[in-house]
Parts: structure tokens; C-alpha cells; sequence
């Protein structure tokens, strides 16, 4: 039997509880850490459930070729990638038109936060390798990538968190992992700035009446704002370690 037809029979409620036992409104065990590589001016690592995800940001530095300088401000680029065997089927390298569409939100989504205007005519460059992939990787990745800015030392005025809400058997539901997300009945990502509650992304992808969508909204926006929380713990850890 193929993986569809087994998972059309895969119940993915039981009993108040999920596949992998969690509560409706409860997120996948999240670890963070900062400063995983020695290279870029800044990096960050993100375990999000079954995502394995891994940010680099190099620069503030000059932007080439010149007709693409900004004299207002620097280029916030954002580089998503998956990398081949972040996947059950092997994911064939290089950008592809999921990758490009990630790629151009998370980036909008930084260029909200970071003062790009002190730094003109300059280039922030941001990458995101996706190891693992268990659903919510641009929800990862942007949450990772705005701790690498952090730990970069780019001044931003907030930092961004992201987060997934759907629906599920009729079910809404917080953060999607794979099963749910493939065999559920919508996908809502967001990311908020945690400070203002600005929603600087939002995507949908199903269909949800509009008392669900405000529903899953709400959920999404308090899982955004849990994953806000873990973010400062780790960057005040970080700078306390730092000061020992
Ligand atoms: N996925 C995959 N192959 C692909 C793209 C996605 O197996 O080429 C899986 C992967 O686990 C991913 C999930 O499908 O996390 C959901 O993908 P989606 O496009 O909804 O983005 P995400 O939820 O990861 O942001």
C-alpha cells in the first residue's frame, strides 16, 4: 500500500490528543542556539520538532554589482534552501519556485524589524539550510535567521517570531507537523513582531470560514508570541554567558 492510501486511513485526532500525543493549542519541543557557526557575523541553529533548521548572516556589506544598491538603506536577501536529504523523496538542489516565494516573504518579513537605513547601499545576506523538514520550515527559518541577525549585532527594532496554525479534522490546531500539514484541511503561517503584535507574514493555504480563520489567527499569534519568549531567553542567556 502507498504512503497516501496508508495515511488516508491515519486518524490524526484521537481521544483530545494529536498523532504525537500534543494538545491542540500546544506547540513541538523547540531548542535554540546561538552562534553554531565561525564564518558569518552571526548565526543561530533551531530544533522545531522534526525541523532542523540552521541560519547564517554575513554583512552589513557592500552590495554588487552597484546597480542593485539601495542609497536608502541595505538589501535584506534571503537565501531558503532545503537541502536534499531533508526529505523522504530525495529534494533535487537548487532553488525552485517554493524556495524563491519563501525566500522573498521571510525576507520582507526582516526587512520590517532590521534599521536598514544606517546602513546604505549595503547588502545583509541571510542564509536558511532547512536539514530536517517536519512542516513549518519558513516558520523555523524566519525565526531562526531573526536570532542569527541578533547575534550579528544588526540593530532591529523587534525581533520576528513565527508560527503555524491549520486545521485538522475540523479541528484548529497549533503548529503543523508533516501528517497534518499533507493530510489536513488548511495551513495558516504567520510571524508577528513580538513588541508592537504587528503580523509582518501571512499565508493560507486551504480554506477556513472566517469565525475559523479569526480562530486560528489568535492560536497562531500566542504560539508566535511563546516562541518570542524562548527567543529572549536564549539571547539574554547568551549575553550573560558572554559576560562570564
Ligand atoms: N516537503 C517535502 N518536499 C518538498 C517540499 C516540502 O517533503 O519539496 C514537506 C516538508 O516536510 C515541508 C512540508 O512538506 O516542511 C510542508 O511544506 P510547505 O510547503 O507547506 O512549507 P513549510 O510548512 O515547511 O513552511
Amino acid at each position: 500500500m502507498s504512503e497516501a492510501e496508508n495515511t488516508k486511513e491515519l486518524k490524526l485526532l484521537k481521544d483530545g490528543k494529536r498523532l504525537d500525543g500534543r494538545d491542540y493549542d500546544q506547540l513541538r519541543e523547540i531548542q535554540m542556539q546561538l552562534g553554531v557557526l565561525k564564518r558569518p557575523q552571526g548565526s543561530a541553529y533551531l530544533k522545531w520538532g522534526g525541523n532542523k533548521v540552521i541560519a547564517a548572516v554575513y554583512g552589513p556589506r557592500e552590495l554588487h554589482p552597484k546597480f542593485l544598491q539601495d542609497p536608502t538603506g541595505a538589501v535584506i536577501r534571503y537565501t531558503y534552501n532545503m537541502a536534499p536529504f531533508s526529505v523522504d523523496d530525495r529534494k533535487r538542489p537548487g532553488p525552485d519556485r517554493r524556495s524563491v516565494e519563501i525566500s522573498k516573504i521571510s525576507a520582507e518579513a526582516l526587512a520590517s524589524v532590521v534599521q536598514v537605513t544606517e546602513y546604505p547601499n549595503t547588502v545583509i545576506d541571510v542564509f536558511v539550510e532547512v536539514l530536517q523538514a517536519d512542516a513549518g520550515t519558513r516558520c523555523a527559518g524566519l525565526t531562526c535567521a531573526s536570532l542569527a541577525l541578533a547575534d550579528a549585532g544588526v540593530p532591529m527594532k523587534d525581533l520576528v517570531a513565527s508560527c503555524a496554525a491549520g486545521k485538522i479534522e475540523g479541528e484548529i490546531v497549533l503548529d503543523l507537523m508533516k501528517e497534518e500539514d499533507n493530510y489536513g484541511e488548511c495551513d495558516l503561517p504567520i510571524a508577528v513582531l513580538p513588541n508592537s503584535e504587528e503580523i509582518v507574514l501571512l499565508q493560507m493555504d486551504g480554506h477556513l470560514t472566517r469565525e475559523e480563520f479569526t480562530k486560528a489567527l489568535d492560536l497562531a499569534k500566542v504560539g508566535c508570541m511563546q516562541i518570542a519568549k524562548m527567543q529572549k531567553k536564549t539571547l539574554l542567556e547568551a549575553v550573560k554567558g558572554g559576560e562570564e
